[in-house]
């Protein structure tokens, strides 16, 4: 299959407004949780949120904007999840307004207090992080809050976009039982020399039942036209203990649209393996 490439364009000044917008979402998010942690911190739990909260700002305006450029928006999102997380770092020493105390040094001699870890609502000692250790805590933290943003946005940009229509493939539609895992070489060798009487035929002699793994194909396509490519992804599908579905892609990529309206096809003249997964 064809591996579907983001063009890198956006819509005109897409790529300010995600910055403008995550840089603030960031910032307002750091300083709550400048407050909230005088009382309470979740170490690790905080950043990851921070990060989320600049993320999913950026998908926001992604999505709006129509920004096809994986690498700068996760740079954008980046950057914001970072300044969210610093932000409590900058507001501690802003508020301590002494003149002659860089921001470096005052992140020094904080590091050199150490870290106190305790459980909430717990009597037993906490835990004393020295100066390096400290510095390696805020250098996992930062990592999380930036990582998390960087993740989201990068993934969000990286969605199939029709380029003639001028928008977002539609959503995913309900995967096709594929086949039992044993046929995994068939089916990718099915889906890459596009035959569709093949694939029919393997997805029409499994089922997914309870307790059992499957092969599933999934399928998005664009909603304004009917020659745009179609964008398929090949997934393990298992159930774990719990019975929920997990999911896991063996493979993605474009197929041309009448490939797959064949397989359609030719499922609906036999029996359809179909399932809402
Ligand atoms: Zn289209």
């Amino acid at each position: 299959m064809k591996p579907y490439v983001p063009s890198g364009q956006s819509d005109p000044g897409g790529i300010a407004r995600m910055a403008g917008a995550c840089l603030a979402a960031g910032a307002v998010a750091g300083t709550l949780l400048h407050y909230v942690e005088r009382w309470l911190n979740l170490l690790l739990l905080f950043p990851a949120l921070l990060g989320a909260v600049a993320g999913g700002v950026g998908v926001a305006v992604i999505a709006q904007k129509r920004i096809r450029a994986p690498l700068a928006a996760a740079l954008v999102a980046l950057a914001a999840g970072a300044l969210a997380y610093g932000m409590d770092a900058l507001l501690s020493w802003w508020e301590l307004d002494a003149a002659d105390l860089g921001f470096l040094d005052f992140l020094q001699l904080r590091a050199e207090m150490g870290t106190r870890i305790g459980r909430v609502g717990s009597s037993g000692s906490p835990l004393e992080l020295g100066a390096v250790a400290t510095w390696i805590l805020w250098a996992v933290e930062l990592g999380f809050a930036a990582g998390i943003a960087f993740a989201v946005a990068w993934a969000r940009a990286r969605e199939p976009f029709c380029e003639p229509c001028g928008r977002w493939y539609g959503e995913r539609e309900p995967a096709l039982i594929a086949g039992g895992l044993a046929e995994e070489t068939a089916v990718r060798a099915a889906l890459e020399v596009r035959d569709a009487v093949g694939l029919a035929r393997l997805a029409g002699t499994h089922r997914l039942g309870a307790g059992c793994a499957a092969l599933a194909v999934r399928v998005r396509r664009c909603g304004g036209c009917a020659h745009a490519e179609a964008w398929v992804q090949l997934l393990r599908l298992k159930r774990d203990r719990r019975g929920r579905l997990q999911e896991t892609v063996v493979t993605r990529g474009l197929v041309p649209l009448p490939f797959w309206q064949a397989v359609v096809g030719a499922l609906s003249g036999g029996r359809s393996g179909s399932a809402g997964a």
